[in-house]
């Protein structure tokens, strides 16, 4: 097991630089998640740990040892691709005990790992199958397998789930997180799926255009975006947000947004007449008697079981409430919402950033 660091490390391809001076520390053990949209820069982080690409400035570390100029296969790192780019000539133990055969290890030592690992990935009953007598979520545990057998210091994963289909991704989700819930080995996760990131990370690092925007468990950046980009890109359904003008009043503060007041949270960094962004989760909008909220026109209603989804239109903004359970709401029907002012969010009009 190991810690990992990064220490304003930057990367340029010619003349384009794709990450901007990136430090941050990953404790032994952790499972941190890089998530981020397409171009961010994360599968780049990952590939300059990895040994894959050079770093053009600043220091990667593993444990107190700095790696910049180590050879990949000398890092003691084991990655989990997309592509899982197993060997098709080989079979599954094959494939599994390949890294461990190029070391020259004693091959008894060889069989009881890859025994091992098949044990912990279900995969006993495959061992001696082909790469292409495999679905594709058994080629996936092959690949993890592959990792396990070596024993490395580090896991790294690029976007190891993102070739299944969505029953398969959500079951494959756990069993990398019971995994490593038993290995405990310091885990880097790639992945541009907002829930994937919260569901398995210890820790969640959001990057957007070659820097990171917020560093926190899945919780503190659900409940404290600092950020107006955290805010609509963690959570699902997104942050509603409007534009609109805060108001600070003696008996609470509100923002005045498409025609109606809001409800808003007390901010020491608030002024009045500043222009903002409200944001309030889907979840955090409430229905309530006609006349006692802001009235919204129901566009859609979409129910899904335990929960129910409206679309509504408030002025010229489109909002999303979930609801739980279910509601007599129909379309162009008028309902009234309330927010608590404590559960809405308040972001700087000019740098979008948090204001509490
Ligand atoms: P995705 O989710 O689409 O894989 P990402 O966040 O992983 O995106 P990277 O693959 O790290 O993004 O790419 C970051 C930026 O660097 C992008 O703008 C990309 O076009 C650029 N880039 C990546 N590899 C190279 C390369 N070999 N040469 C030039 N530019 C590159």
């Amino acid at each position: 097991m190991a810690s990992v660091s990064f220490r304003n490390v930057e990367k340029n391809f010619g003349k384009f630089k794709v990450i901007h001076g990136i430090s941050f520390d990953i404790t032994d053990g952790e499972f941190v998640v890089l998530v981020g949209p397409s171009g961010c820069g994360k599968s780049t982080l990952l590939r300059m740990l990895a040994g894959l690409e050079p770093i053009s400035a600043g220091q990667i570390g593993i444990d107190e040892t700095v790696i910049n100029d180590l050879d990949a296969k000398d890092r003691d790192i084991a990655m989990v691709f997309q592509s899982y780019a197993l060997y098709p000539h080989m079979t599954v133990r094959d494939n599994m005990g390949f890294s461990l055969k190029l070391r020259k290890a004693d091959k008894e030592v060889t069989a009881a790992r890859v025994a091992d690992a098949a044990r912990v990935l279900n995969l006993d009953a495959l061992l001696d199958r082909y790469p292409r007598e495999l679905s594709g979520g058994q080629r996936q545990r092959v690949a993890m397998g592959r990792a396990i057998v070596r024993d490395p210091k580090v896991f790294l994963f690029d976007e190891p789930l993102s070739n299944l289909d969505a029953k398969l991704r959500v079951a494959m989700r756990a069993e990398i997180k019971a995994l490593h819930q038993r290995l405990k080995t310091t885990t880097v996760y790639v992945t541009h799926d907002q829930i994937e990131a919260m569901t398995m990370a210890d820790r969640i690092v959001v990057m957007h255009d070659g820097i990171v925007e917020q560093i926190g468990t899945p919780l503190e950046l659900f409940d404290r975006p600092g950020n107006l980009f955290v805010a609509q890109f963690i959570g699902s359904p997104a942050m509603n947000v409007l534009e609109g003008t805060l108001k600070v009043g003696a008996d609470g503060n509100w923002v005045q947004a498409q025609g109606q007041a809001w409800p808003a949270p007390r901010v020491a960094r608030g002024t009045d007449g500043q222009k903002v962004h409200y944001g309030v989760r889907p979840g955090d909008l409430k229905l309530v008697g006609e006349g006692q909220g802001v009235p919204a026109k129901v566009v859609v209603v979409e129910p899904t079981g335990a929960e129910t989804e409206l679309l509504l239109q408030v002025g010229e903004a489109r909002l999303v409430v979930v609801l739980h359970g279910r509601t007599a709401a129909q379309p162009d029907e008028t309902v009234y919402l309330s927010v608590d002012p404590k559960c809405a969010h308040l972001f700087d009009g000019a740098d979008g950033r948090r204001l509490d």
